[in-house]
């Protein structure tokens, strides 16, 4: 719980309390609690249209999908992926048993730069899992002509990108599979929950098989699955929250105008603009602080927002080839990201989301300019 005073760098999205009491009132009735029910079967037919789709399937939460979707791929050796990411992404290749190798970023975009991969392939490498950070897009042709060229699987962290299209069309296609989460965290929720995105039947099924311990039927396991199955009561919360999310995003959207209206006077901070071709979700609203223009650092102009009761973020900060065993590989070196390593020391996510107020955002406001 944090203070009305406080301003939190996100807010989740939740239903109308009586609406959901009601659906609530339908499963207690039913006593389908889980297991692919009414609610859970709806929402993955809603959700698939709402992002324009072929196939979803629902989980849990959004790191298991990460971890199915190697399974199902039957990734091995070295995925080349980046360090600028949420540590769930490079888990995810962890706990697949094979070895993550970084890639540096784009420093326009926050994303892998495409232009560095073919330097990271080695005979071992056999997937490249890029994130959409921010919800902005990665280059997808130029990641699928170097994937094709050398036979590697593509699986996205679509995390962040809910609704983004590009071109009218949604990036969640691109690759063999994308990942989401759902968490309440980002623009849309069903508290916790994620989904892999997939364009054929088969690998639906397959995926849905592998969500549930592997169960075909009572009797047929195919193979070594997990539980990864979302519940009723998340499933007709998230159908619900499904009603409100384009008007979250569009509030969203203008407190990002505004803030890139307030901030540009400012020397030393800069931001990323719309790009053309994207619908974009305002998920973030990310910017980038110079300390020899704006005066002082980064983590400076965190702290005194913190003791403003403002609650920014440093998304992603620190990098994730720092921790952990992933510290130890080759890749992970600083020499090798310098990009990564200079948008980590210098980002800071303000806050932004559908219930900030006129009041709250002058307050962020305030603080960056005094
Ligand atoms: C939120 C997030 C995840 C994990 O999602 P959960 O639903 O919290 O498990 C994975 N990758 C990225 C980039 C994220 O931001």
């Amino acid at each position: 719980m944090v203070d009305n005073n406080t301003i939190t760098v996100t807010s989740p999205l939740m239903p109308d309390f009586d609406e959901f009491v009601k659906e609530l009132k339908q499963i207690w009735v039913s006593k389908w609690i889980t297991n692919n029910g009414d609610f859970h079967k709806k929402l993955e037919t809603a959700l698939a249209e709402y992002l324009k789709v072929p196939y979803l399937s629902l989980f849990t939460n959004g790191t298991i999908p990460l971890l199915i979707a190697l399974q199902v791929l039957k990734i091995k050796g070295e995925v080349i992926t980046t360090p600028y990411s949420f540590v769930a992404t490079t888990h995810s290749i962890w706990w697949n048993g094979c070895d993550p190798v970084f890639v540096d970023i784009d420093p326009a975009t926050g994303n892998i730069d495409p232009q560095k991969i073919e330097a990271a392939i080695t005979p071992r490498t056999t997937a490249i899992m890029p994130v959409h950070v921010y919800g902005i897009p990665c280059n997808i042709m130029a990641i699928k002509e170097i994937a094709d060229r050398h036979g590697l699987k593509v699986i996205y962290d679509a995390a962040h990108a809910f609704g983004v299209e590009l071109k009218g069309e949604s990036i969640l296609t691109a690759g063999n599979l994308s990942t989401i989460s759902f968490h309440a965290t980002k623009v849309y929720n069903t508290i916790e929950g994620g989904a892999i995105i997939m364009r054929d039947a088969e690998m639906k099924k397959e995926i849905d098989f592998l969500k549930n311990f592997g169960f075909a039927d009572e009797v047929t396991i195919v193979g070594p699955g997990i539980n990864g199955k979302l519940d009723e009561i998340r499933a007709a919360y998230g159908l619900l929250n499904l009603n409100h999310v384009n008007v979250a995003i569009e509030t969203r959207h203008k407190i990002a105008d505004a803030y890139r209206k307030a901030l540009k006077p400012i020397e030393g901070i800069t931001f990323f603009e719309d790009i053309p071709d994207v619908k974009h979700n305002y998920g973030y609203f990310p910017i980038l602080v110079d300390r020899e223009n704006y005066g002082i650092s980064r983590d400076e102009l965190y702290l005194k927002m913190r003791r403003q009761n403002i609650l920014g973020r440093r998304y992603f900060y620190p990098l994730i080839n720092t921790i952990g065993t992933y510290r130890h590989h080759p890749s992970a070196a600083r020499e090798n990201l310098p990009n990564a390593y200079q948008m980590s020391e210098s980002i800071l996510c303000l806050p932004i989301h559908q219930d900030m107020s006129d009041l709250d955002f002058q307050r962020v406001i305030d603080c960056i300019i005094k």
